[in-house]
């Protein structure tokens, strides 16, 4: 497979005045190959969706470069860019009710991007959302309603439409089910499977619940405090963690088995995620890690592959 998607020393920090800013992402460098599943995880906060959204140029980059088919990516997006981008890449966001405008009917939130982007005649817009609509597995006859007369996740999967009727190429899942009831999770999980399949797609899975991210993911990333801290396939991350934040966040993430959930000794992290303002030297998990070091508090390690597996993690456990 071929990268589709590079990110390369991506940072973006957000200025609140007085010298002050925000480091939500610092210095990532992570490549999608074509038709892959990357899912990325990490506590709120960790800027999982800030990367996201600064991949796709809805923030400003403050550094580094994304490259889609090996063309390097506007720095600060003009509506030139995404008119030219949103048909390939697209994102699907976690709310599904704030993220659907209350006051338009399904079929003109479903056909906006072909309006906008596309210049569509409005017939065809009207079949094409109407084709979508039954794809995701609503009717055609859903178009004139609006959406509070939706379930959420019902709701969930007109987004999805919105952003597939593009037919784009990569797609950012921002947190997709962490909003809907266990029950419907499921279900979108499954259509987007589908989807991946029948449209070739690529995706960058957000989620902060580990055992759905290894059930969708091909690999996983794991991101603390605005840094990737370990990469690999997902059963593998999963079963086999090397840093120790991923290993106690796995540790930490509920078991879907009620009986297995009760067994398992609680392993809570422990301590506060630092202020994100004031990023601590280092590595920026010693202050919660329990096998910490003296060398951790002072130099910063640096995301490496390591030897005889294919894993990439930041930590002097490993250097
Ligand atoms: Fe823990 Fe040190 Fe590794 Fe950071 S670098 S995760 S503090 S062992």
């Amino acid at each position: 497979m071929s990268d589709l998607l590079e990110v390369i020393e991506l940072t973006k920090f957000f200025d609140m005045g007085r010298n002050q800013r925000v480091h939500a992402v610092e210095n990532v460098s992570l490549t999608i190959a074509e038709k892959e599943i990357v899912g990325l995880v990490g506590e709120s906060g960790s800027g999982k969706s800030t990367l996201g959204k600064t991949v796709l140029g809805l923030h400003d980059k403050t550094s580094g470069q994304v490259k889609f088919r090996g063309e390097v990516l506007p720095q600060k997006y003009q509506a030139k860019d995404f008119r030219r981008f949103a048909t390939n890449m697209q994102m699907i966001f976690q709310d599904p009710y704030s993220s659907l405008n209350p006051r338009m009917t399904i079929g003109e939130i479903v056909g906006e991007g072909l309006k906008l982007h596309q210049n569509h005649d409005p017939s065809i817009v009207r079949d094409k959302v109407a084709v979508w609509l039954e794809k995701v597995g609503l009717h055609a006859d859903h178009m004139s309603r609006y959406p509070h007369e939706f379930s959420g996740g019902q709701r969930q999967r007109i987004g999805i439409a919105r952003a597939m009727i593009l037919e784009p190429e990569f797609v950012v899942c921002d947190e997709p089910i962490s909003a809907l009831d266990v029950s419907v999770q499921a279900q979108v999980i499954n259509l987007l499977g589908e989807l991946k399949e029948s449209m070739g797609l690529t995706l960058l899975f957000i989620a902060h619940d580990l055992s759905m991210v290894r059930y969708v993911s091909d690999r996983m990333a794991v991101m603390y405090l605005g840094s990737l801290v370990e990469v690999g396939k997902a059963d593998e991350v999963y079963f086999d963690p090397k840093h120790p934040y991923t290993e106690v966040l796995i540790g930490s993430n509920p078991e879907p088995d009620p009986e297995l959930e009760r067994s398992r000794p609680s392993t809570a992290i422990q301590g506060e995620i630092p202020s994100p303002v004031n990023v601590p030297a280092g590595c920026r998990f010693a202050n919660r890690c329990p096998k910490v070091m003296d060398v951790c508090k002072n130099i910063t390690p640096q995301l490496i592959p390591l030897k005889d597996i294919e894993r990439q993690v930041a930590c002097h456990l490993y250097t």
